[in-house]
């Protein structure tokens, strides 16, 4: 996940150098979803967006929405939390192969561990064709728990 701190218009520079190198388009559309999701810092359902595409005078209807996630996500600039059924802005390139997603607050960490290659391991082994991952580990965040990170 972004930075809840991060500076958002850089982040929209950011994805949009990013668009021009993978040639896809960040129509208006998907530039006020972006910013929407970081400007929030944690993860949106999309029925909490389409209030503020309804406000900004957008195309506010469920499809044109999910279209636009899914064209976000496709960019690697949004990931998907199946827990939460959300979605969140991703610095490009930072698809990170697990999150921890806190049941009590919905915060959403990035973690990087190494899970691909027995992933695809198991796959092989049962000769499974792999299309997608989702790796989340659902629990509750130190904030919530009230205790420190380990260190
Ligand atoms: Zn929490």
């Amino acid at each position: 996940m972004v930075a809840p701190n991060l500076d958002v218009a850089a982040a929209l520079a950011a994805a949009e150098e990013h668009c021009r190198g993978q040639q896809v388009a960040l129509t208006p559309n998907r530039r006020f979803m972006l910013q929407q999701l970081l400007e929030a810092g944690r993860p949106m359902k999309a029925y909490e967006l389409l209030p503020r595409l309804q406000a900004a005078g957008r195309p506010s209807n469920p499809a044109s929405a999910y279209q636009a996630l899914r064209a976000l996500q496709a960019a690697g600039l949004v990931g998907r939390i199946e827990t939460l059924n959300a979605f969140v802005a991703r610095a490009p390139g930072e698809a990170g192969p697990a999150v921890l997603v806190c049941r009590a607050c919905e915060d959403v960490t990035p973690v990087h561990i190494r899970i691909e290659g027995a992933a695809r391991a198991a796959a092989r082994r049962h000769a499974f064709g792999v299309e997608g991952w989702i790796c989340e580990v659902v629990g509750v965040c130190a904030r919530c728990r009230g205790t420190a990170l380990a260190p």
